[in-house]
Protein backbone atom coordinates (compact mmCIF):
# COMPACT_ATOMS: atom_id res chain seq x y z
CA UNK A 1 0.00 0.00 0.00
CA UNK A 2 2.91 2.29 1.25
CA UNK A 3 4.49 1.41 -2.50
CA UNK A 4 1.68 2.41 -4.68
CA UNK A 5 1.16 6.31 -2.77
CA UNK A 6 4.97 6.73 -2.58
CA UNK A 7 4.95 5.26 -6.46
CA UNK A 8 2.20 7.72 -7.34
CA UNK A 9 3.66 10.23 -5.68
CA UNK A 10 7.16 9.95 -7.85
CA UNK A 11 5.49 9.16 -10.78
CA UNK A 12 3.52 12.63 -10.90
CA UNK A 13 4.85 15.55 -9.07
CA UNK A 14 2.68 17.50 -6.45
CA UNK A 15 0.38 14.38 -6.85
CA UNK A 16 -2.13 14.87 -2.96
CA UNK A 17 -3.32 11.55 -1.90
CA UNK A 18 -6.90 12.02 -0.13
CA UNK A 19 -8.14 8.76 2.18
CA UNK A 20 -11.27 7.95 3.28
CA UNK A 21 -11.04 4.73 5.97
CA UNK A 22 -14.06 2.64 6.64
CA UNK A 23 -14.94 -0.63 8.06
CA UNK A 24 -17.32 -1.28 4.68
CA UNK A 25 -20.64 -2.12 3.54
CA UNK A 26 -20.77 1.05 1.68
CA UNK A 27 -23.80 3.55 1.69
CA UNK A 28 -23.87 6.56 0.13
CA UNK A 29 -22.85 8.48 3.51
CA UNK A 30 -19.59 6.52 2.78
CA UNK A 31 -19.32 7.31 -0.53
CA UNK A 32 -20.26 10.96 -0.07
CA UNK A 33 -16.72 11.12 1.48
CA UNK A 34 -15.50 9.73 -1.49
CA UNK A 35 -16.56 12.66 -3.47
CA UNK A 36 -15.28 15.10 -0.72
CA UNK A 37 -11.88 13.17 -1.41
CA UNK A 38 -11.70 13.79 -4.89
CA UNK A 39 -12.25 17.80 -4.33
CA UNK A 40 -9.18 17.44 -1.69
CA UNK A 41 -7.09 15.75 -3.47
CA UNK A 42 -6.06 14.22 -7.00
CA UNK A 43 -5.66 10.26 -5.91
CA UNK A 44 -7.88 8.70 -3.29
CA UNK A 45 -7.26 5.62 -1.58
CA UNK A 46 -10.35 3.77 0.30
CA UNK A 47 -9.70 0.93 3.12
CA UNK A 48 -12.27 -0.97 3.97
CA UNK A 49 -10.96 -2.95 7.10
CA UNK A 50 -13.19 -4.24 9.80
CA UNK A 51 -11.09 -3.47 12.93
CA UNK A 52 -11.22 -6.33 15.52
CA UNK A 53 -9.31 -3.77 17.15
CA UNK A 54 -12.10 -1.31 18.20
CA UNK A 55 -14.75 -4.02 18.88
CA UNK A 56 -15.86 -5.46 22.86
CA UNK A 57 -16.06 -9.02 23.54
CA UNK A 58 -20.00 -8.88 23.68
CA UNK A 59 -20.41 -6.69 20.73
CA UNK A 60 -21.09 -7.27 16.80
CA UNK A 61 -17.76 -8.08 14.86
CA UNK A 62 -18.08 -11.51 13.66
CA UNK A 63 -21.76 -10.11 12.69
CA UNK A 64 -20.59 -6.99 11.45
CA UNK A 65 -21.75 -7.33 7.78
CA UNK A 66 -19.66 -6.93 5.19
CA UNK A 67 -19.80 -7.71 1.36
CA UNK A 68 -16.29 -6.64 -0.19
CA UNK A 69 -17.73 -7.84 -4.49
CA UNK A 70 -20.12 -5.04 -4.31
CA UNK A 71 -17.73 -2.60 -2.16
CA UNK A 72 -15.30 -2.92 -4.86
CA UNK A 73 -17.71 -2.09 -7.30
CA UNK A 74 -19.27 0.45 -6.08
CA UNK A 75 -16.26 2.33 -5.05
CA UNK A 76 -14.63 1.92 -8.62
CA UNK A 77 -17.81 3.60 -9.93
CA UNK A 78 -17.23 6.53 -7.67
CA UNK A 79 -13.67 6.93 -8.87
CA UNK A 80 -11.74 5.47 -5.78
CA UNK A 81 -7.94 4.88 -7.68
CA UNK A 82 -6.97 2.31 -4.80
CA UNK A 83 -8.81 -0.15 -2.51
CA UNK A 84 -7.00 -1.30 0.46
CA UNK A 85 -8.51 -4.49 2.06
CA UNK A 86 -5.94 -5.86 4.73
CA UNK A 87 -6.88 -8.86 6.75
CA UNK A 88 -6.21 -8.93 10.13
CA UNK A 89 -3.70 -11.09 10.02
CA UNK A 90 -2.17 -8.68 7.91
CA UNK A 91 -2.75 -5.59 10.22
CA UNK A 92 -1.98 -7.62 13.76
CA UNK A 93 0.82 -10.27 12.85
CA UNK A 94 0.88 -10.42 16.40
CA UNK A 95 -1.25 -9.00 18.75
CA UNK A 96 -0.48 -5.10 19.44
CA UNK A 97 1.55 -4.35 22.90
CA UNK A 98 1.54 -0.64 22.37
CA UNK A 99 -1.81 1.12 21.24
CA UNK A 100 -2.75 5.22 21.44
CA UNK A 101 -4.08 6.37 24.30
CA UNK A 102 -6.88 8.56 23.46
CA UNK A 103 -6.98 10.52 26.88
CA UNK A 104 -9.83 12.29 28.42
CA UNK A 105 -12.20 12.85 25.64
CA UNK A 106 -12.57 9.36 25.43
CA UNK A 107 -14.15 8.48 28.88
CA UNK A 108 -17.29 9.82 27.87
CA UNK A 109 -20.17 9.21 26.15
CA UNK A 110 -19.40 6.14 23.22
CA UNK A 111 -16.01 5.66 25.31
CA UNK A 112 -17.95 5.39 28.56
CA UNK A 113 -20.44 2.85 26.70
CA UNK A 114 -17.59 0.67 24.97
CA UNK A 115 -14.57 0.51 27.05
CA UNK A 116 -11.54 0.44 24.69
CA UNK A 117 -13.75 0.94 22.01
CA UNK A 118 -11.45 4.68 21.16
CA UNK A 119 -7.72 2.89 22.05
CA UNK A 120 -8.80 0.56 19.24
CA UNK A 121 -10.42 3.25 16.71
CA UNK A 122 -6.87 5.30 17.20
CA UNK A 123 -4.33 2.79 17.05
CA UNK A 124 -5.87 1.53 13.47
CA UNK A 125 -6.17 5.18 12.33
CA UNK A 126 -2.82 5.85 13.03
CA UNK A 127 -1.66 2.51 11.46
CA UNK A 128 -3.48 3.51 8.55
CA UNK A 129 -2.10 6.65 8.49
CA UNK A 130 1.35 5.47 8.51
CA UNK A 131 0.59 2.90 5.65
CA UNK A 132 -1.37 5.04 2.98
CA UNK A 133 0.63 8.09 3.95
CA UNK A 134 -2.32 10.60 2.68
CA UNK A 135 -2.21 14.29 2.44
CA UNK A 136 -5.77 14.24 3.90
CA UNK A 137 -8.75 11.95 5.33
CA UNK A 138 -12.21 12.60 5.08
CA UNK A 139 -13.91 11.07 7.98
CA UNK A 140 -18.01 11.72 8.64
CA UNK A 141 -19.66 13.95 11.48
CA UNK A 142 -21.73 10.87 12.25
CA UNK A 143 -19.80 9.71 14.43
CA UNK A 144 -18.71 12.89 15.78
CA UNK A 145 -16.60 11.93 19.18
CA UNK A 146 -14.23 9.38 16.68
CA UNK A 147 -13.69 12.41 14.47
CA UNK A 148 -12.66 14.90 17.05
CA UNK A 149 -10.71 12.35 18.43
CA UNK A 150 -8.55 11.58 15.10
CA UNK A 151 -8.20 15.41 15.07
CA UNK A 152 -6.95 15.73 18.59
CA UNK A 153 -4.91 12.50 17.80
CA UNK A 154 -3.11 13.98 14.67
CA UNK A 155 -2.47 17.36 16.03
CA UNK A 156 -0.90 16.20 19.18
CA UNK A 157 1.24 13.97 17.75
CA UNK A 158 1.85 15.87 14.75
CA UNK A 159 0.87 13.66 11.61
CA UNK A 160 1.23 15.14 8.41
CA UNK A 161 -1.98 14.59 7.24
CA UNK A 162 -5.00 16.89 7.58
CA UNK A 163 -8.40 15.50 8.30
CA UNK A 164 -11.33 16.66 6.72
CA UNK A 165 -14.93 16.74 8.33
CA UNK A 166 -17.87 15.58 5.76
CA UNK A 167 -21.60 15.95 6.89
CA UNK A 168 -23.76 13.73 8.10
CA UNK A 169 -25.96 12.09 5.29
CA UNK A 170 -29.43 10.80 6.06
CA UNK A 171 -32.42 9.35 4.59
CA UNK A 172 -35.16 11.81 3.43
CA UNK A 173 -36.96 10.83 6.82
CA UNK A 174 -34.06 11.87 8.52
CA UNK A 175 -32.87 8.12 9.69
CA UNK A 176 -28.68 8.48 9.46
CA UNK A 177 -27.40 6.20 7.03
CA UNK A 178 -25.11 3.18 8.84
CA UNK A 179 -24.04 -0.18 7.93
CA UNK A 180 -25.66 -1.32 11.15
CA UNK A 181 -29.21 -0.03 9.58
CA UNK A 182 -29.58 -3.66 7.99
CA UNK A 183 -29.86 -4.86 11.70
CA UNK A 184 -33.46 -3.17 11.85
CA UNK A 185 -35.96 -5.55 11.07
CA UNK A 186 -39.83 -4.18 10.57
CA UNK A 187 -40.65 -1.90 12.76
CA UNK A 188 -37.07 -0.87 14.12
CA UNK A 189 -37.00 1.50 10.95
CA UNK A 190 -39.58 3.72 12.39
CA UNK A 191 -38.86 3.39 16.19
CA UNK A 192 -35.25 4.49 14.99
CA UNK A 193 -36.30 7.67 13.66
CA UNK A 194 -36.81 8.71 17.21
CA UNK A 195 -32.85 9.44 17.39
CA UNK A 196 -33.54 12.60 14.36
CA UNK A 197 -36.18 13.04 15.73
CA UNK A 198 -34.96 13.86 19.23
CA UNK A 199 -32.19 15.67 17.67
CA UNK A 200 -34.52 18.53 15.77
CA UNK A 201 -36.70 18.46 18.79
CA UNK A 202 -33.91 19.62 20.53
CA UNK A 203 -32.18 22.13 18.12
CA UNK A 204 -35.68 23.97 17.42
CA UNK A 205 -36.34 24.43 21.06
CA UNK A 206 -32.66 25.86 21.23
CA UNK A 207 -33.57 28.04 18.27
CA UNK A 208 -37.15 29.10 19.89
CA UNK A 209 -34.88 30.43 22.88
CA UNK A 210 -34.72 27.46 25.40
CA UNK A 211 -30.88 28.42 26.49
CA UNK A 212 -30.44 25.73 29.59
CA UNK A 213 -28.89 22.16 28.84
CA UNK A 214 -29.93 20.05 30.92
CA UNK A 215 -33.41 21.07 29.93
CA UNK A 216 -32.41 21.00 26.68
CA UNK A 217 -31.23 16.91 27.15
CA UNK A 218 -34.36 16.25 29.41
CA UNK A 219 -36.27 17.58 26.25
CA UNK A 220 -34.21 14.92 24.16
CA UNK A 221 -34.48 12.49 26.13
CA UNK A 222 -38.93 12.57 26.05
CA UNK A 223 -38.52 12.03 22.33
CA UNK A 224 -36.81 8.95 22.80
CA UNK A 225 -39.65 7.49 24.95
CA UNK A 226 -40.96 5.06 22.33
CA UNK A 227 -41.61 1.51 22.45
CA UNK A 228 -38.84 -0.33 20.83
CA UNK A 229 -36.38 2.39 21.78
CA UNK A 230 -33.82 1.72 24.87
CA UNK A 231 -32.35 4.97 25.04
CA UNK A 232 -28.69 5.58 26.20
CA UNK A 233 -27.70 9.18 26.11
CA UNK A 234 -28.66 12.27 25.24
CA UNK A 235 -25.67 15.07 25.90
CA UNK A 236 -24.84 18.36 24.93
CA UNK A 237 -21.24 19.00 24.93
CA UNK A 238 -18.44 21.15 23.26
CA UNK A 239 -15.75 19.95 20.77
CA UNK A 240 -14.02 18.45 23.81
CA UNK A 241 -16.76 16.35 24.79
CA UNK A 242 -17.32 18.26 27.95
CA UNK A 243 -21.04 18.97 29.03
CA UNK A 244 -21.27 22.37 28.34
CA UNK A 245 -22.82 24.88 31.34
CA UNK A 246 -23.61 27.13 28.08
CA UNK A 247 -25.55 26.59 24.90
CA UNK A 248 -24.02 27.89 21.53
CA UNK A 249 -24.00 27.47 18.00
CA UNK A 250 -21.32 25.53 18.40
CA UNK A 251 -22.52 22.96 20.95
CA UNK A 252 -22.96 19.59 19.82
CA UNK A 253 -26.26 17.15 21.32
CA UNK A 254 -25.12 13.65 20.69
CA UNK A 255 -27.89 10.44 21.49
CA UNK A 256 -26.86 7.08 21.39
CA UNK A 257 -30.01 4.10 21.77
CA UNK A 258 -30.70 0.48 21.28
CA UNK A 259 -33.25 -0.41 18.80
CA UNK A 260 -36.11 -3.24 18.65
CA UNK A 261 -35.66 -7.05 19.99
CA UNK A 262 -31.83 -7.36 18.12
CA UNK A 263 -30.59 -4.63 20.13
CA UNK A 264 -29.27 -2.37 17.31
CA UNK A 265 -26.95 0.14 18.72
CA UNK A 266 -27.51 3.54 16.83
CA UNK A 267 -25.50 7.17 17.50
CA UNK A 268 -26.51 10.55 15.82
CA UNK A 269 -25.66 14.13 16.38
CA UNK A 270 -26.37 17.66 15.33
CA UNK A 271 -24.11 20.49 15.70
CA UNK A 272 -26.84 23.28 16.87
CA UNK A 273 -25.44 26.14 15.15
CA UNK A 274 -25.90 24.47 11.90
CA UNK A 275 -28.70 22.30 12.33
CA UNK A 276 -29.62 18.70 10.59
CA UNK A 277 -31.55 20.98 7.41
CA UNK A 278 -27.67 21.04 6.55
CA UNK A 279 -26.62 17.67 6.39
CA UNK A 280 -27.00 15.79 2.78
CA UNK A 281 -30.63 14.18 2.81
CA UNK A 282 -30.59 11.66 0.14
CA UNK A 283 -32.87 8.89 -1.24
CA UNK A 284 -32.21 5.15 -0.67
CA UNK A 285 -34.50 2.08 -0.85
CA UNK A 286 -35.87 1.42 2.87
CA UNK A 287 -35.26 -2.61 2.91
CA UNK A 288 -37.32 -4.93 5.02
P1 LIG B 1 -17.69 3.08 9.19
O1 LIG B 1 -17.56 2.23 7.97
O2 LIG B 1 -19.04 3.02 9.83
O3 LIG B 1 -16.54 2.89 10.15
O4 LIG B 1 -17.57 4.58 8.70
C1 LIG B 1 -16.50 5.00 7.89
C2 LIG B 1 -16.55 6.50 7.73
O5 LIG B 1 -17.82 6.86 7.14
C3 LIG B 1 -16.48 7.26 9.06
O6 LIG B 1 -15.69 8.44 8.86
C4 LIG B 1 -17.91 7.60 9.33
O7 LIG B 1 -18.09 8.74 10.13
C5 LIG B 1 -18.44 7.84 7.93
N1 LIG B 1 -19.90 7.71 7.89
C6 LIG B 1 -20.65 6.64 8.28
N2 LIG B 1 -21.96 6.91 8.13
C7 LIG B 1 -22.05 8.17 7.65
C8 LIG B 1 -23.13 9.04 7.29
N3 LIG B 1 -24.40 8.66 7.40
N4 LIG B 1 -22.84 10.28 6.84
C9 LIG B 1 -21.54 10.68 6.73
N5 LIG B 1 -20.48 9.93 7.03
C10 LIG B 1 -20.73 8.69 7.49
Amino acid sequence: MRSWSRAERARAGGVRIGFVPTMGFLHEGHLRLVDRARELADRVVMSIFVNPLQFGPREDFAAYPRDLDRDRKLAAERGVDCLFFPSADAMYPTEPLVRVDPGPMADTLEGAARPGHFAGVLTVVAKLLHIVEPDVAVFGRKDFQQVMLVQRMVGDLDFACEIEIAPTVRELDGLALSSRNVYLKGDDRRVALALSRALRAVEQAWRGGEADPRALERRGMEVLQVPGMTPEYFKLVDAQMRPVTRVDAKTIALVAARVGAAGTRLIDNVVLGEGIANDVPVRVAVKD
